[in-house]
């Protein structure tokens, strides 16, 4: 027998530093200090403000603001994903905080540019995205809720927000306003302004450790260093592929953590599992492989002005809303009985997985703009 010496380990000093990947540094921080907090963060305990700045350090806001006149969401996405695999809420909040730094970051307003952009990219600034109203108003289901007026220096803005998320007393977020004169506006809002009030939403069925507050304007005053663009359409337009596609962590992670614990039953309950007809995790790998295909084409190319880009993203983010929803149906169905304590993360996984489909926008929605677009 002969035996191999192992050179001796370097002392951890003299060890060159080990290069990681957003990836591996996302996963690390997901699976470390996420997964311990995620039933408190789903119980509405805890808002994570820590782990979300942990993630803020480790690069996941920061990846996709553009260096020139094009940006790849990728690495974003991919980041999402490793959160929303864990937490659904945590992949809600990671999208929050994402998408208001693409905000900041497509702004032409410089000076809002310099004061917030960096300090929202490393999450130093927290906040989110009031843009569910001006949304479906866009798209005809609903009428714009803040009415904004033009003052010397900025605007007078009153109106409420149902919900936004991933905010609280010192957060902001991003939010649209309509003129008498029909002109709509995009500004950053303030949270610690004394005449912007969040009021507690009653807890929800998911989703409820993502400080989610209503949002009340009391005449407040918007200076024009806080205005995202006077003309909001035209920046909509710029920002819209992104808003969506950023969406798509949320559902990948999700729909990979369906699939892990349908294959974890397998060991015990294959046998009967088997015959769950298109239901086993090979279809939905093979759903997930289709979905992150289409995701590494689209979201490579964020600033694509043609319709059936368009086209192609909205139906994208469609598809992912469904193959959640089916995903963690199948993953309930192949767990069975323990799947349905309160302390399997199949239950969980299952109400989070309606949150995709809901969030603006939501199913109903995205068929309505693909219906209007075929029309
Ligand atoms: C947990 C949670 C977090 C959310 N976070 C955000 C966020 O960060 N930013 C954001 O812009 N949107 C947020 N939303 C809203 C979300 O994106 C969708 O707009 C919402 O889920 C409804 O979309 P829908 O298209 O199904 O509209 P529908 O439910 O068909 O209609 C919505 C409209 O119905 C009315 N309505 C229904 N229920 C209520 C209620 N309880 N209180 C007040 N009005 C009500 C309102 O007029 C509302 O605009 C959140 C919703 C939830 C449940």
């Amino acid at each position: 027998m002969s035996f191999a010496f192992a050179e001796p380990s370097p002392s951890p000093a003299a060890m060159p530093p080990v290069e990681t990947s957003l990836v591996e540094r996302v996963r690390a921080i997901a699976q470390t200090d996420l997964a311990p907090v995620v039933e408190a963060i789903d119980h509405g305990a805890l808002y994570p403000a820590s782990i979300l700045r942990q993630l803020g350090a480790a690069g996941a806001f920061s990846s996709h603001v553009p260096a020139g006149p094009q940006v790849d969401l990728n690495p974003a996405i991919d980041a999402m994903s490793e959160v929303a695999a864990v937490c659904g809420a945590s992949g809600f909040m990671t999208w929050c905080q994402s998408t208001l730094v693409w905000y900041l970051a497509n702004t032409e307003n410089e000076k809002l540019r310099a004061a917030m952009l960096e300090r929202a990219a490393s999450a130093d600034l927290l906040g989110g995205t009031g843009l569910s109203n001006p949304m479906k108003s866009f798209f005809g289901i609903e009428k714009l809720k803040l009415k904004g007026k033009r003052v010397d220096g900025g605007y007078i803005v009153r109106g409420a927000l149902p919900w936004v998320s991933n905010i609280g007393p010192h957060h902001t977020f991003g939010t649209i306003f309509e003129c008498a004169d029909g002109e709509k506006v995009m500004i950053v809002a303030d949270c610690s302004d004394p005449k912007i009030e969040l009021a507690p939403c009653d807890p929800f069925l998911a989703m409820d450790g993502t400080g989610t507050y209503a949002v009340h304007f009391k005449d407040t005053f918007v200076a024009d260093d806080l205005v995202l663009a006077h003309a909001a359409l035209p920046f909509v337009k710029k920002i819209r592929a992104g808003f969506i596609l950023l969406q798509m962590g949320m559902g990948v992670g999700l729909i990979r953590d369906c699939i892990a614990m349908m294959q974890q039953t397998r060991t015990s309950l294959g046998h009967v599992n088997k015959y769950l007809v298109m239901q086993q995790p090979e279809d939905f790998a093979g759903v997930l492989a289709k979905l992150d295909a289409q995701v590494r084409e689209l979201a490579a190319d964020p600033f694509n002005t043609t319709d059936a880009y368009w086209r192609e993203v909205v139906q994208l983010r469609l598809e992912a809303g469904e193959a959640s929803v089916a995903a963690a149906h199948a993953a309930m169905l192949h767990a069975g009985a323990r799947g349905y304590l309160k302390s399997h993360r199949a239950q969980r996984r299952l109400r989070e997985s309606y949150f995709v489909a809901i969030v603006t926008p939501a199913t109903k929605q995205l068929r309505k703009m693909l219906a209007d677009m075929a029309a």
